[in-house]
């Protein structure tokens, strides 16, 4: 008699040892627990304003925000279309720095009145932050006006993106807990600002070279003309509290006529009124120069236009310049997005 084959039944058949399925088990279950726990418990990254951020300009705030995102709460002292050299903060203005965490801040004088509470902060706290006082000396433009270096840092984008540095170390530094997504953030903007300068760089190049001069309301783009290859004449000085002189606006009406520049240009927080001194004179001359458009000089464009950003800002900068003064504007680069 033989026996018949034994056939295992499922429970027979050869499986993982029991303690290592429970093992499985135990896991699985820790696992879901985490996740709910995290659902429910918000992320030390979603709330919004661990710190209080005060940014004085649009374009020292626009790089805040970028590098902060929502670990850091900004408040913007300065609104679209405020003249920073002839800004006097009241007493919210003086509280909000005040009570602030961290203050950011252009410097080299820019901000008016406010250059005084800003330069007499103690720096043993690090909460005042003068952005555009971190670039190399080597490469700010002196101001024959002032006992300060000329501010408007901005214009040149390499020396803006250089800035990003100090706002990148100052907030790692509050909030280690956030570095990684700090300096990935610093890292990220400071490529898109690089495309920015080659953008602005080859408009530039675009415009005949006889035509490479920029007339404008006060001197704020003596970098800009440095970096992109213009030369700058202002009608008034670095800062817009000295009133343009007749003699000023007489040699600029020489310069327009004898070397045929088309336009000369207004600034947005400036008013136009010298420009229109500049154009008058040239037309007596007989020479027919526009106004090329409105640049933003010292402050950034209303919500919702394309100059609301700092990269759309000098974007519009560098078309409307390139498109006035006989520039090339087709060939369009990725844009900073
Ligand atoms: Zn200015």
């Amino acid at each position: 008699m033989c026996a018949s084959p034994r056939i295992p039944n499922q429970a027979q058949l050869p499986t993982e040892p029991r303690w290592r399925r429970q093992l499985v088990a135990v896991c699985c279950w820790l696992c879901v627990c985490m996740l709910g726990f995290t659902a429910c418990t918000p992320a030390p990254d979603k709330v919004k304003g661990n710190i209080r951020v005060v940014a004085t300009t649009g374009m020292v705030a626009d790089l805040v925000r970028q590098i902060g995102g929502d670990q850091i709460r900004v408040e913007q002292l300065l609104s679209s279309g405020v003249d920073p050299h002839l800004y006097k903060p009241n007493t919210d203005d003086v509280r909000a720095v005040t009570s602030a965490d961290i203050v950011f801040y252009n410097g080299f004088k820019l901000e008016g009145r406010m250059s005084d509470l800003l330069g007499k902060a103690n720096s043993a706290s690090k909460k005042y932050v003068a952005i555009a006082e971190s670039i190399p000396s080597s490469e700010s433009i002196g101001d024959p006006e002032h006992d300060a270096a000329d501010p408007h840092v901005w214009m040149d984008v390499t020396l803006w993106a250089h800035a990003t540095h100090v706002i990148e170390s100052t907030l790692v530094e509050r909030l280690p807990e956030h570095a990684l997504l700090f300096r990935e953030r610093a890292s990220e903007l400071r490529s898109k600002l690089m495309k920015l300068d080659e953008q602005g760089r080859t408009w530039m190049a675009s415009i005949p070279e006889s035509q490479r001069v920029l007339i404008t309301s006060h001197d704020a783009f003596r970098y800009f003309g440095r970096r992109y290859g213009l030369q700058v004449e202002g009608i008034q000085g670095v800062s817009t509290s000295s009133e343009a002189g007749l003699k000023r606006i007489s040699d600029l009406v020489s310069l327009l006529v004898e070397k045929k520049i088309p336009a000369a240009f207004v600034e947005s927080s400036v008013p136009e009124k010298s420009i229109r001194a500049l154009l008058e004179g040239a037309a007596q001359r007989g020479s027919n120069v526009a106004i090329g458009g409105e640049l933003y000089s010292d402050a950034m464009g209303p919500s919702g236009s394309e100059a609301e950003s700092y990269e759309g800002m000098m974007l519009h900068n560098f078309r409307t310049i390139a498109k006035a003064l006989g520039g090339n504007t087709d060939t369009v680069k990725e844009q900073p997005k």
